[in-house]
């Protein structure tokens, strides 16, 4: 990390960056109110921070071990004058700021008029963001993956509908990329693009879809610890690209025997995660309960942990859907889930805002 003298110019930044390159390095500039503060991205071994220390305009050079650093709060606040929860602006909708976010859509999109139809009733009852799977990442190469899966045509006729849907009903949409070969598509048509849980170690394919500049959907892989979930999310900070939305979403259940639910949702992991970094996180109660009749309880419980947003599939007629239909909430249910947790957030929120930022 080098911090700059508050005089520092815009060639002796510029020059810092050069140095950087030489030792194979890439630089992450953040130029804040008072001073601007370089990361240092790659093996920071490799670098001489003696040398770096007595270049022009620069304050302080030094080694900074965290795995994490770009998305750190910590390092944020200490070095930077900042710190403070990011703002992740779609179309209207702000991500992370004094308002609940709420994202509600299908599992998968089926057809134009089953999208259609779920848009225009989650829509009536409250929802910010409209979600729809195109591209499903499934256990069993037998199951239904999704629209995505015949061809590229039918793949991008699913992702218009999505599109539609968003601009008629006033949503911006989010929709799951499973591969790097899909990457340019989705972001063809998504606001924010997806990267399901299985997907989350796949650094190629979060380089590649943080490279588009949109806001990313970033899910918790179900076997992954708090510092390789950020650790990963660093890799799209590195791309340039800090507009993620963290999301957890259920770990894997401990034990032998029935387990009640799909996962085990970690809500603990919500106001730790909050400290560390200062990306916004939401929670997918859905996947992690699989359990329609488990999602008011757990909306709230997660809104209370302090997520500044809700991920919750929903469906006219759940027993329809070809996928994760025993999970899905209906539009009324959506409505008093939107409702309770309003109250909750308003509650939570600022004293959580206020606890987080003074540490
Ligand atoms: C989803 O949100 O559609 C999904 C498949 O979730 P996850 O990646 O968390 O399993
Ligand atoms: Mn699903």
């Amino acid at each position: 990390m080098i911090i700059m003298d508050s005089t520092a110019t815009k060639e002796e930044i510029a020059n810092v960056v050069k140095e950087i390159k030489k030792f194979g390095l890439k630089a992450d500039v953040s130029r804040g109110e008072f001073r601007t503060v370089i990361g240092l991205i790659g093996d920071e071994r490799k670098a001489d921070f003696s040398r770096f220390a007595t270049l022009p305009g620069v304050k302080e050079a030094f080694m900074v071990e965290t795995p994490y650093k770009l998305i750190s709060r910590d390092y944020g606040r200490r070095f930077n004058g900042g710190g403070e929860s990011r703002l992740i602006r779609v179309g209207e909708v702000t991500i992370g700021g004094d308002d609940l976010v709420i994202i509600a859509g299908p599992c998968t999109v089926e057809s134009k008029s089953q999208l259609f139809r779920i848009a225009e009733k989650v829509k009536k009852a409250g929802a910010h963001i409209l979600r729809g799977g195109v591209f499903k990442p499934r256990s069993s190469v037998h199951s239904f993956q999704g629209l995505g899966a015949n061809g590229r045509n039918e793949a991008e006729e699913a992702l218009r509908w999505l599109h539609e849907a968003g601009q008629k009903f006033g949503m911006p949409v989010v929709t799951e990329v499973r591969g790097e070969a899909q990457v340019d598509l989705v972001a063809g048509y998504a606001d924010i693009i997806q990267i399901g849980a299985r997907n989350m170690y796949n650094q190629d394919l979060l380089a590649s879809v943080a490279r588009t500049g949109k806001p990313i959907l970033f899910k918790r892989h179900f076997g992954a610890g708090i510092d390789e979930f950020l650790s990963f999310a660093e890799y799209m900070a590195a791309e340039g690209n800090k507009d993620i939305i963290l999301c957890e979403r259920g770990i894997l259940p401990v034990g032998k025997g029935k387990n009640y639910t799909r996962y085990t949702f970690d809500l603990s992991a919500i106001p730790a995660i909050q400290k560390e970094t200062y990306l916004p996180i939401i929670a997918d109660p859905s996947h992690a309960t699989g359990r329609q009749d488990l999602v008011f309880n757990m909306s709230c419980a997660a809104v209370a942990a302090g997520a500044c947003g809700l991920m919750i599939e929903a469906h006219y007629n759940p027993s329809e859907a070809l996928i994760d239909g025993m999970q899905m909430v209906t539009p009324e249910e959506l409505k008093e889930i939107i409702s309770a947790c309003r109250k909750i957030h308003k509650l939570v929120a600022q004293k959580h805002r206020a606890k987080v930022l003074t540490g």
